[in-house]
């Protein structure tokens, strides 16, 4: 199998692992549980392999994950391209000083924050989390990135939920999801 259908077949086996529950966590929500994906000895290190193999050959400084599903993704993915790992945080847990970016969610606002000397200058940066639905949370993230100094060099998500048209709020970025719904 060459590593394109290789890849693809990985993708394939990730998404009908990924269970949705209905009415989760308030009614008219379907939450897209990956719990089973990583769980998954083979499919853990499948999906980790192949969000990593997307920007093997570009230079990533920092993967910066957002709290708390992006954690887990984002931790091993850096190591695998040999890069650092950064935490985007929520209210009041990063020690020293933050950047503090507001965003808009259904009901009511969100906070995430970042330490101020995250980057050093001129690092580019990878974002990941693993849902992207209508895109204030990572809009806010990148945010929080340039304002730090970084370059925004890819947004990477495990999943996509395409109808929510998450993407239009993330200003041209290099956009990347491994699965679509
Ligand atoms: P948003 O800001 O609307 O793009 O929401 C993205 C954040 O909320 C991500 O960090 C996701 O973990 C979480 N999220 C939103 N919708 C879902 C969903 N249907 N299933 C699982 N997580 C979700």
């Amino acid at each position: 199998m060459n590593e394109r259908s290789h890849d693809e077949a990985m993708i394939e086996r990730i998404s009908k692992a990924v269970r949705d529950v209905p009415g989760f966590p308030k009614p008219g929500i379907v939450f897209k549980d990956i719990t089973p994906v990583l769980a998954d000895p083979a499919l853990l290190k499948g999906l980790i392999d192949t969000l990593a193999g997307r920007y093997a050959s570009q230079r990533i400084d920092y993967v910066a994950g957002i709290e708390s599903r992006g954690f887990i993704l984002a931790a091993p993915v850096a190591a695998a391209l040999a890069a650092g790992f950064v935490p985007i945080r929520k209210k009041g847990k990063l020690p020293r000083e933050v950047y503090r970016e507001e965003f808009q969610l259904e009901y009511g606002t969100d906070v995430i924050e970042l330490h101020q000397d995250a980057f050093p200058a001129k690092s580019r940066v990878l974002l990941l989390d693993d849902v992207l639905a209508t895109g204030g949370t990572a809009a806010a993230a990148i945010r929080l990135i340039e304002r730090a100094g970084a370059q925004v060099a890819g947004v990477a998500f495990m999943i996509e939920l395409g109808f929510l048209d998450g993407r239009s709020k993330l200003g041209g970025k290099d956009i990347h999801a491994l699965i679509r719904y």
